[in-house]
């Protein structure tokens, strides 16, 4: 197998076919910049000890890797493996990218943040960081999303952000995006863009990617360190795809298999599903090529999953590539299943789970009753479920008698 580790993107910052720069002359310069300000603070020991420090002191790493000892019992096979990145501040993984970019931005000498957000997670860790820096942070959010995710726009606001409401498009995620790279154009020289996930224009899907690196490199050695072996399987959840590249890319090189789960939504036969990959076709979207969610004529198609952060109708270049190349194996997981996953690990480890980790975790659990029990999977916990709590009880309401997971194992 050809090594894949530093191969990817290339010098212009494509993925194979994928990635890319497609975006107007004003927004080219500005991206020149935050990359020729990244290659220089990736070398510079002082930058990443200023990141190693914040992410330990601010963010709460290195994170625990954990048994789920009675989860794995239960159902009988390979053992489950949690990255605990629930146990962050702020409650999941977006934490370490906005650390890295916040000090680029400040090495860079920008006194102004800005970023597109969806249901407000990434909004939230980009107002955070704004507070810890003294940045002034303006967040895009889709005028739809305001009305629906209340509780995070009085966090951002709590925080210190000014949220703009897009009423352009359907007034989501990605004219929410659109509008806030439209906005960066004009005020690019004292203002940086924090891109929330390992999407966009390069340099971000590489950006991002090493910023989150952090989970699979400490993983890889706390599973060296507790088993005295790799995993035989990686699993995590993709939206834009930040957490699985953290976790993967540290791991491309061994012989370890790969699982990335996309959210099915009410499956993939129906339109309510987020699976840009194995539901989608390559295109352009974010000034990037990847895959996404179209139509025929290349209309961007609205995406659907219980759970917000998965709720992107695109995915990092990254990812479509290894696709191409086989290297990770993609699946959807509907609604149903991963609501079962997420009663089983409350249930069964008293850990309540991020609606988008309960996705990775019922990929998980489903080849974990495959496989021996020598066997350990390895599953990024990209972040706890507090969040989801409302969202969550609405649903078992509306579908009683369906925790089959939990069901069936207590009738045993
Ligand atoms: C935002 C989010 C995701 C999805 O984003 P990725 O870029 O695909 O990682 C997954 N899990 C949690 C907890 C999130 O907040």
């Amino acid at each position: 197998m050809n090594k894949l580790i530093g191969q990817y993107p290339d010098a212009t910052g494509h993925f194979g076919p994928y990635g890319g720069r497609f975006v107007g002359e004003t927004l080219v310069s500005a991206l020149l910049d935050v990359e020729a300000a990244w290659s220089s603070a990736k070398a510079d020991p002082a930058f990443m000890a200023d990141f190693r420090a914040m992410l330990r002191d601010y963010a709460g790493r290195p994170t625990p890797l954990d048994l789920a000892e009675r989860l794995s019992d239960t159902l009988g096979g390979a053992r489950l493996w949690l990255k605990r990145e629930d146990c962050t501040h702020t409650g999941a993984h977006k934490i370490n990218n906005v650390v890295g970019q916040g000090l680029l931005a400040r090495r860079m000498g920008k006194r102004r943040v800005i970023a597109e957000t969806g249901a407000g997670q990434h909004g939230v860790a980009t107002a955070t960081i704004a507070a810890r820096f003294g940045f002034d942070c303006k967040v895009f959010m889709g005028a739809e999303d305001v009305r629906r995710q209340a509780p995070n726009v009085r966090r951002m606001e709590l925080l210190g952000a000014q949220v703009i409401p897009v009423t352009s498009g359907t007034a989501t995620l990605k004219d929410a995006m659109n509008e806030a790279l439209r906005y960066w154009s004009g005020t690019s020289a004292d203002t940086f863009y924090v891109i929330g996930t390992v999407s966009g224009p390069h340099p971000y899907p590489e950006m991002v990617r090493d910023f989150q690196r952090v989970i699979g490199d400490e993983a890889r050695a706390q599973m060296l360190e507790k088993t005295g072996k790799l995993p035989d399987l990686l699993v995590a959840c993709v939206g834009g795809g930040s957490n699985a590249m953290g976790l993967f890319y540290p791991f491309l090189d061994d012989p370890c298999e790969m699982l990335g789960a996309e959210a099915a939504g009410d499956g993939l036969d129906t339109p309510r599903h987020a699976a840009s990959i194995i539901g989608g076709s390559p295109g352009e979207l974010h000034g990037a090529l990847t895959y996404l969610l179209q139509s025929d004529e290349g209309q961007i198609h609205e995406a659907w999953s219980i759970s917000a952060g998965l709720d992107y109708p695109g995915v990092g270049p990254e990812h479509a590539l290894l696709h191409d190349l086989k290297r990770v194996r993609y699946e959807g997981v509907t609604d149903r299943e991963a609501l079962d996953a997420f009663q089983a690990l409350c249930r069964h480890e008293g850990i309540i789970p991020a609606l988008e980790s309960a996705h990775a975790l019922a990929a998980a659990m489903r080849e974990a009753k495959k496989r021996q029990k020598d066997q350990n999977i390895l599953v990024n916990l990209s972040g706890r479920g507090d969040k989801d709590l409302d969202h969550v009880l609405a649903w078992l309401k509306e579908h009683p008698g369906q925790n089959s997971e939990v069901r069936s194992q207590e009738s045993e």
